[in-house]
């Protein structure tokens, strides 16, 4: 069997259950960079560890890669687990490996993991959603392996009051912001940078659309994701999450 496992944004309290115990059980760990590694004290004994991880531009191994390990440790163990960073199904890939294994008649399981695309707002104070404010969210990517913004982004469709939280897309600030305003967004609208969400050395600055072509990203730590819209001004009233008791 094998869990494709979210493990949440870093903090460790925010595993869940289930991905704890199976953590527990695994033969196997097959991880990624974005995992808090302390979780992995958690598994027994004997268990294997095995880093897949990629960061930009340096590909530790390609996805094909990838999905063949986890499919060939699953024919020597009883339980393999594919631990993710945030939800496994949310810009994760772990449906691209759960594919690869159904094709190869190997059973697995999804264990939803909180996503940073909700957490990290969430610990900043930052309501994804507030009646009056904004009904909706949209949850957004910039291309990986292009120089250019992902065509596949209907650009104008973002005009409206949602809020847009962009994950991987720090490295592009400059052409998210400057695409923005180029379709309409007005330069006021507030924007934050959360950086390791929940972990604790959270950071966020917070800015305008304008104001944010200042900002040095090589300066910030990353994971790191970009939040935009009237949202954001709820911070002020709102952060809770103070890293030290
Ligand atoms: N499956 C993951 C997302 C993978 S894409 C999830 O559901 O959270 C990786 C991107 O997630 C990073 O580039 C960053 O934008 C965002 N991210 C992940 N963990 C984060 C954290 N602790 N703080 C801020 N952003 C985070």
């Amino acid at each position: 069997m094998v869990y494709l496992t979210g493990a949440g944004p870093g903090n460790l309290d925010l595993l869940t259950i289930k991905a704890l115990r199976v953590i527990k059980e695994a033969d196997v760990i097959i991880y990624d960079k974005l995992i808090n590694f302390e979780i992995l004290d958690e598994a027994k004994s004997g268990c294997r560890f095995i880093y897949v991880g990629k960061s930009r531009g340096l590909h530790a191994l390609p996805q094909e890669q990838i999905n063949e390990t986890i499919y060939q440790e699953a024919l020597k163990h009883q339980s393999v687990v594919r631990l993710k960073g945030g939800d496994p199904l949310v810009f994760g890939r772990g449906s691209e490996e759960a594919l690869y294994l159904k094709s190869r008649g190997v059973e697995f399981e999804f264990i939803p993991g909180i996503t940073s695309a909700i957490a990290a707002p969430t610990y900043a104070g930052i309501p994804v959603t507030h009646r009056g404010v904004a009904v909706s969210f949209r949850v957004i990517t910039a291309h990986e392996s292009s120089d250019k913004l992902d065509s596949q982004i209907d650009w104008d469709s973002l005009r409206t009051d949602e809020t847009l939280i962009f994950l991987m897309g720090v490295h592009r600030l400059e052409q998210i912001v400057t695409a923005l305003m180029q379709i309409g967004k007005p330069s006021t609208t507030p924007l934050a940078i959360i950086s390791r969400a929940t972990f604790k050395d959270q950071n966020i600055v917070v800015s305008t659309l304008q104001e944010s072509l200042n900002i040095d990203t090589d300066q910030i730590a990353r994971p790191a994701l970009i939040v935009v819209g009237e949202v954001v001004r709820f911070k002020k009233s709102l952060a809770w999450y103070r890293s030290t008791p």
